[in-house]
């Protein structure tokens, strides 16, 4: 693919490093490229960050056909920048697009879009613990027409934010409120996507669970309310027993790139992982044996978020508000490997030349 590039007349003043936050800022640039029905991708191009206009018949504004993807790149002592697993994002990208009823990406051009963006804003790349340039490739349909049907007309874009911690104090125990009403998705449906119209549905619940004074929701799954599926937007774990537990992927859980490396490193150190239906029950009962001894998130935007406390119909069942030895030992394993601290024997790591 040849990326016409589009320099911006004016540079944009870079923000305050140390109070980056989450998606608050944007960099100067940012890539695009049109699908067109018959015609196939079109004019990729990296132009100025700006506004895009299109019409108010757009698809995407009235039935949501719209997927997107969440990554990060990393700036290492020696001044390399790192992605992390960038393949895993592009086929889950191809994934996420083929329910949606969307064109597909092949994995070398979406790599190559984030690549040739990424190293022209190399600028932007923050470098203070635990900050990274957030990535977010998405792609939507913006034909005008408001008969219900796939679109024949989408862009893809990238857009790059320099971020900070995830969680302003950063790494910290959250509270965590098990809805047990609303849902995020079911199987059959979008959840194994990653598509907006999922996150708009879940907002209802974060906005109840912060009414009560948590941060964010434990979702059961939506068929019978039983089994423990996610937290808030990202992949649960739960050490019981010594063992690590998480739910399957089958059709309702996102496949988490964090899920997967957290998975593969715990495996590399001797742990067991079990991916399986773990029922609200038996969690709440092993809390109360005391073998429930962590819980935790994972996801690209935080990496681990540590679960301080768990409530489930007004009943706190799980309080030990700190950060347990596991948590702690792949959080400081996972972006030890994706800032080039520690030696990648995954092969994970992608360099942007
Ligand atoms: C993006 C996302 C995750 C985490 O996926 P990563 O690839 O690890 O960032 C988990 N759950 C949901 C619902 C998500 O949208």
């Amino acid at each position: 693919m040849e990326i016409r590039f589009e320099q911006r007349q004016n540079l944009k003043e870079k923000p305050n490093m140390n109070e980056l936050g989450f998606g608050k800022y944007y960099t100067d640039h940012m890539f695009m490229v049109d699908w067109i029905e018959g015609k196939g991708f079109v004019d990729p191009r990296i132009i100025p960050y700006g506004p895009i206009e299109f019409d108010p018949a757009s698809l995407v504004l009235h039935y949501a056909q719209e997927t997107f993807e969440g990554m990060k790149a990393y700036k290492t002592e020696d001044g390399r920048i790192l992605l992390f697993r960038p393949d895993m994002n592009a086929k889950r990208f191809q994934t996420s697009n083929e329910r949606l009823c969307m064109p597909t990406v092949p994995v070398e051009d979406f790599i190559q879009a984030v690549h040739e963006l990424v190293k022209k804003e190399a600028s932007w790349i923050p470098t203070n613990p635990g900050t990274s340039l957030y990535i977010r490739p998405f792609m939507f349909a913006y034909q005008p027409k408001l008969g219900v049907h796939a679109a024949s007309h989408y862009k893809f874009m990238v857009i790059l934010s320099p971020v900070g911690s995830y969680y302003k104090e950063g790494l910290k125990p959250v509270s965590i409120y098990v809805e047990d009403q609303l849902v995020r998705a079911v199987k059959g449906g979008t959840g194994f996507a990653k598509c907006g119209g999922n996150y708009a549905s879940s907002i209802l619940a974060q906005m109840k669970a912060e009414e009560m004074g948590y941060s964010q929701v434990l979702w059961l799954d939506g068929v019978e309310h039983k089994y423990v599926e996610e937290v808030g937007t990202m992949n649960a774990m739960f050490v019981i027993d010594g063992k690590i537990v998480t739910a399957p992927l089958e059709g309702s859980v996102l496949p988490g790139v964090t899920r997967d490396s957290m998975i593969q490193v715990l495996k590399s150190k001797g742990y067991t992982v079990e991916e399986r239906k773990l029922s609200i029950d038996e969690l709440i009962e092993a809390a109360k044996n005391g073998k429930l001894t962590e819980a935790f998130g994972t996801g690209t935007a935080a990496v681990i978020s540590p679960i301080g406390k768990l409530a489930y119909k007004d009943e706190i069942f799980f309080d030990n508000n700190k950060i347990g030895e596991i948590s702690q030992m792949l959080y400081d394993t996972l972006t030890g490997i994706q800032t080039g601290k520690i030696e990648d024997t995954f092969g994970w790591t992608y360099e942007v030349k």
